[in-house]
């Protein structure tokens, strides 16, 4: 398929191309040791992972391990509230750990094995990506040394509890806002002092290549399956889907099974409580290309050109840029990107919750949100949601903050 000049039969071979560019987006803007560090993850990535040997246990493992293929749900019930239009989900709440980012840390940690390494390291913000990683260490038997802003340590006790338990070895970062950033640097400094002996594991499609594409290709079997599932279940395509975007993970790997089908899809970021810098975090509706973290994508700034204060509901959306793919599809027009605000999705939460038996996160009742607006405005056809989490981990947060609605 043709669109806007690139072939879609042979985008995964061409994007990104070999220095890690989807179009002028992506790349590697690190010091030259980790230069050299990332250069020995791409070789090793484009040998081991597209080995039979490796293919066949990682399938082994999403199967025995993971309970992949995690089901696609018919919203019944939500599809007679709104009208015609009838919504799906793929349930990646049902995948091991209730969230899709094991899919990439499982990919990750086995890479490392077959690497020799002995060591994982992570940063994480919410927790949700330590708690991933911190299980495929224990998997494994690798080591795992998770950084972590004192900030958020603070606020997420449950998941430093579930990392600890994990065997993982949870890094207090203490300076600046000892929050994400100051984790995810301080995450890379060890990394470089350690890559001989260890592998970074990123949280989502950003950092410097070959991050944005491994992890893409680990989370892509959620697309896959669930083109798969919905093409078994109704006997067509959807005509839309809609994933949430917050680095930008779980919706990269579910519209790389549509991106060259004739579907519409929607990536939804965190509109938060209004359009002014620091009440949102939607860095492709309204960013400006930029370097961070290693990558060149779309970013919110501040006055001074550097990455802007984030908000959003969703502490897993909360982030000033998006991976390097998303900003490529926006510029391309092939994905719509757009945004839900904060209302919006705690409505949607409870909808969902009310008349489906299914709990989101409170990232996942984002997509939620844009779905129901979606079968409002469509009148006919058929919209998939990817469910990206379940939200046990929001639910005391939503009752003390926004009570039983
Ligand atoms: C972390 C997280 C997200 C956001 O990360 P992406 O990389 O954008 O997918 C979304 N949903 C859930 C449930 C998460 O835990």
């Amino acid at each position: 398929m043709l669109f806007n000049g690139v072939d879609f039969d042979t985008y995964f071979k061409n994007y990104p191309n070999a220095e890690g560019y989807f179009g002028k987006y992506g790349g590697a803007y690190v010091s030259e040791e980790l230069k050299r560090a990332m250069e020995e993850i791409t070789d090793a990535y484009f040998t081991i992972c597209k080995s039979r040997k490796f293919i066949d246990e990682l399938r082994r493992i999403r199967k025995e391990f993971q309970g992949r293929p995690t089901p696609v749900t018919h919203l019944e019930r939500l599809s007679a509230r709104l009208g015609n239009v009838q919504l799906y989900a793929k349930r990646e709440d049902l995948n091991h750990t209730g969230a899709h980012k094991l899919n990439h840390c499982m990919g990750e940690a086995l890479l490392a094995k077959y690497m020799g390494k002995k060591k994982l390291i992570a940063e994480t913000g919410a927790g949700q990506h330590g708690v991933a990683i911190a299980t495929a260490a224990a998997y494994f038997g690798l080591e795992c040394d998770v950084y972590m802003g004192s900030v958020d340590i603070a606020k997420q006790a449950p998941n430093v509890a579930r990392m600890k338990i994990l065997g993982a070895n949870v890094v207090e970062v203490k300076h600046g806002l000892a929050t994400l950033k100051e984790a995810v640097d301080a995450a890379f400094d060890a990394y470089a002092k350690d890559y001989r002996n260890s592998i970074y594991c990123i949280g989502s499609v950003v950092g410097p290549h070959p991050f944005p594409m491994m992890v893409r290709d680990f989370q892509s079997i959620v697309g896959i399956e669930a083109r798969e599932q919905f093409v078994e279940m109704t006997g067509e395509l959807p005509d839309a889907v809609v994933a949430c975007v917050g680095g930008g993970s779980n919706s990269a790997g579910f519209f790389a099974g549509f991106l060259n089908y004739p579907v519409d899809i929607y990536g939804v970021e965190p509109f938060g409580t209004g359009k002014a810098l620091g009440q949102h975090a939607a860095s492709l509706v309204y960013g400006e290309e930029g370097v961070m973290h290693g990558f060149n994508s779309l970013m919110l700034k501040d006055a001074n050109g550097e990455p802007a204060p984030v908000y959003s509901v969703a502490s897993g959306l909360d982030y000033p840029s998006s991976g390097p793919e998303h900003a490529f599809l926006h510029d391309l027009g092939r994905v719509k990107y757009d945004g839900v605000t904060d209302d919006e999705t705690i409505d949607a939460f409870f909808t969902l919750s009310r008349l489906e038996g299914i709990i989101p996160a409170i990232e996942s009742s984002h997509a939620v949100a844009y779905g129901m607006k979606l079968a409002r405005e469509m009148k006919t056809g058929s919209v998939l949601i990817n469910l990206s989490g379940r939200g046990d981990k929001d639910m005391d947060y939503i009752l003390e903050k926004y009570g039983i609605r």
